[in-house]
Order: C-alpha cells, then sequence, then structure tokens
C-alpha cells in the first residue's frame, strides 16, 4: 500500500520534494497536477523531470477514485459511487443550481449515530474517510459534470456541503483538513462551504475555535429531548439545550449565523405544537432554520407530511421571527437521501425509483 498525494497540501507536497532532493517549488508542480489539472497518474506530470517521478512512484500513487456508477435525475442531480483506491464504496453528490454548483460530500462510509430515517444510519459504520478521499469527491463530481455538460469546459464546483455519509465532526480531523484543501488547494470560498452535524457538542466547541467563515448546520429533528432520543439514538449524551448552547458559542466566536436543519417526518414530528416548541428552543439565536421534507427510505416506518403541514409549521416559526427556507427537493428517482445509493448497489434491493 503505497501513500497518496492526494490530501497533501501544497506546502507539504513542497517540503516532500525537499525531502526527496528537489527544489521546493517542484512541490507546487505536483499540487497543481493534483488539484488544477486533476491528473491521475504520477507518469502523467509532465513538467517534472523524470528522475523526480521515479523517486515519486517508488513511495507515492496519486489515489483518486474511480466511477462505478453515476444515477442521473432530470433536475441535472446526480450521485456517483466512487471506488476508492483502498477501501470501500463513497457515495458523492453533484447538484446544478441557477450560477452555482454544489457537490454534496461524505465524511465516513456508513455512520455511528444511527438516525432512524437516514438510509446511511440504518447500515451501521464502516469507516472514516481520508481528507484525500473527501477531496477526490469534489473533484469527481467537478469533472462528471463537466462530461455531462452540466458545467462549462473550464466551469468549477462552486460550493460544497459536508451532508453525505457520515457525521463530519466525528471524523474531525480528515474533516478540517479537507476544508482546507477545499479552500486553499481547490479555490473555494469557505462561505460556500457547509458542514452539517447531527449535534456533536465538542466537536462544535472544536471547529468554533478555528474561527473559520464556513457555514456549520445543525440537524436537530425535534425540539424535545425524548423525541430526539428516539430519532436520534446514537447521539443522546447531549441535551438540546446543550446543543444550542454550542451553537450560541459558535456565533459569538466566529460571527456566523448557524443554520438549524430539521427533518419533517408525517405525524412524528411536524405538528404546530413541535414547530411552537422548536422556536421556543431557538429564541434568541442569531439563526435560520432550514426544513427538509423527508426524503422516502424504503421500510423506515416514516413518511413525508403533506404539503399543508411544512407550510403550517414554517408559519408558526416565522411568526416568532425565525427566518425559514425549505430544501429543494432534488435528485428526485436516483435515492437522493443520503446513504441509499450504496445500499441498493451493494444489496441489489429496491429500483431506483422510489416515488
Ligand atoms: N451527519 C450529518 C451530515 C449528513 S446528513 C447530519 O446528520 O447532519 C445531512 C442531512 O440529511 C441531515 O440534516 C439529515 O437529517 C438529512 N437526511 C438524512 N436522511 C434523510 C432523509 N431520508 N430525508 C431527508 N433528509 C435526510
Ligand atoms: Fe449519520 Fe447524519 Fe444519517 Fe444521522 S442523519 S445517521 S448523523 S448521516
Amino acid at each position: 500500500m503505497k501513500n497518496l498525494l492526494l490530501g497533501m497540501s501544497t506546502a507539504e507536497l513542497k517540503l516532500l520534494a525537499k525531502e526527496l532532493g528537489e527544489k521546493k517549488f517542484r512541490g507546487k508542480q505536483v499540487s497543481d497536477w493534483l488539484y488544477r489539472q486533476g491528473c491521475r497518474e504520477i507518469s502523467g506530470m509532465a513538467t517534472l523531470p523524470v528522475a523526480f517521478k521515479a523517486k515519486l512512484e517508488e513511495g507515492y500513487q496519486i489515489g483518486r477514485s474511480l466511477v462505478k456508477k453515476i444515477s442521473k435525475s432530470k433536475d441535472g442531480t446526480f450521485k456517483l459511487l466512487l471506488q476508492p483506491a483502498y477501501g470501500e464504496l463513497v457515495e458523492t453528490v453533484g447538484m446544478p443550481y441557477e450560477g452555482r454548483f454544489s457537490c454534496c460530500v461524505s465524511t465516513q462510509v456508513g455512520c455511528p449515530i444511527g438516525c432512524a430515517f437516514c438510509a446511511t444510519g440504518t447500515g451501521g459504520f464502516k469507516r472514516n474517510l481520508s481528507a484525500g478521499e473527501i477531496v477526490d469527491q469534489v473533484l469527481t463530481v467537478g469533472e462528471t459534470a463537466i462530461k455531462e455538460k452540466l458545467l462549462a469546459a473550464d466551469g468549477r464546483v462552486s460550493h460544497v456541503v459536508f451532508m453525505g455519509m457520515g457525521e463530519p465532526l466525528l471524523n474531525y480531523d480528515a474533516m478540517l483538513a479537507a476544508v482546507h484543501l477545499i479552500n486553499s488547494e481547490l479555490a473555494i470560498g469557505m462561505r460556500n462551504i457547509t458542514v452539517s452535524t447531527i449535534g456533536y457538542v465538542p466537536g462544535i466547541y472544536r471547529l468554533a475555535g478555528e474561527d473559520l467563515q464556513l457555514t456549520l448546520a445543525v440537524s436537530l429533528h425535534a425540539a424535545d429531548d425524548a423525541l430526539r432520543r428516539k430519532l436520534v439514538p446514537g447521539m443522546t449524551r447531549y441535551t438540546l439545550q446543550e446543543i444550542t448552547d454550542a451553537c450560541k458559542h459558535y456565533f459569538r466566536e466566529t460571527g456566523r449565523r448557524v443554520t438549524f436543519e430539521y427533518c419533517l417526518l408525517k405525524g412524528v414530528n411536524d405538528g404546530q405544537a413541535d414547530a411552537a416548541k422548536l422556536a421556543v428552543l431557538l429564541q434568541g439565536l442569531n439563526c435560520h432554520v432550514n426544513l427538509i421534507p423527508f426524503n422516502k427510505v424504503r421500510g423506515s416506518g416514516f413518511y413525508p407530511p403533506e404539503t399543508f403541514r411544512v407550510t403550517n409549521f414554517r408559519r408558526v416559526l416565522e411568526e416568532t421571527g425565525i427566518t425559514v427556507t425549505q430544501r429543494e427537493q432534488r435528485g428526485e428517482g436516483i435515492e437522493a437521501a443520503c446513504g441509499q445509493l450504496r445500499r441498493q448497489a451493494l444489496t441489489g434491493q429496491g429500483d431506483l425509483r422510489i416515488k
């Protein structure tokens, strides 16, 4: 098993070049090939001296993944199943919007939290992804979008959301290294990066200390602890109060307004009384709420709410002055809720159409 170059920053690659007896600028050339040219083989790094390439090849490989499967939705959203250089399959999503292109990255294969309504959670935890494997998803989504003519030949991914498989704050170091690489190597602004967490309190405090301008999104899904314990069985150590306190701290430290995600499940957490409780919980917090109507997961026992229930829920929050957005339904027909594609590919269960 060789070391992987993908995942190393320009500074680290410069040090590596020096260690291998080269001038530092050779490291910058390597990072251009990796992150700007999308090079897949060391032998293809045309500007490097042959002897340096040979030395690199002795101990390193690039570490790009192969696309195993692509599922496309009519709205342009596509989901990729990737075979990394080593280890189990990873999934990632590309989403075209007016004037921007978003990539939704996974940080783990599977997830240890086991949320009751989430296809990833019900499948168990397999492993953490490395920073290189996370950055690879952004590169591969960009290349695929160009191939699929969803982006111009010189177009690129403009936004990255850490909302794929896994809990980013439980794979903190790789997540943070990936954020820095996405920002500095792929030139995606910090404000265009969103990290979503299920509410791992120590991780929120730690991230607040990094003082980054990224957006923190916190998945609540319930406004009382008993219901949250049922929906989010793997994160019962922290109460909703502790989570919102951590978010207040995050805002104080970074000046960045926190987004709260709330997945609406019919008859479970989508009543007006639930909305009223949520409004009380979030009182005084500089935040915004993103409502996510449940995306059907086969066999989960949960159902999406009717539109009028979503509207009523939203109105209760808005009446108390909370800013609310509603997540656009994307990726219809490609099992776009997290974890679904991988599960389908592994078990052969279910057709791709769930609506
Ligand atoms: N583990 C992190 C990030 C990945 S999940 C977290 O939970 O925040 C990203 C978002 O997708 C979360 O808000 C999660 O609640 C939501 N999600 C998961 N399964 C879903 C489903 N079936 N329908 C709608 N949203 C879902
Ligand atoms: Fe994990 Fe997030 Fe899915 Fe919960 S919703 S199981 S935390 S990926």
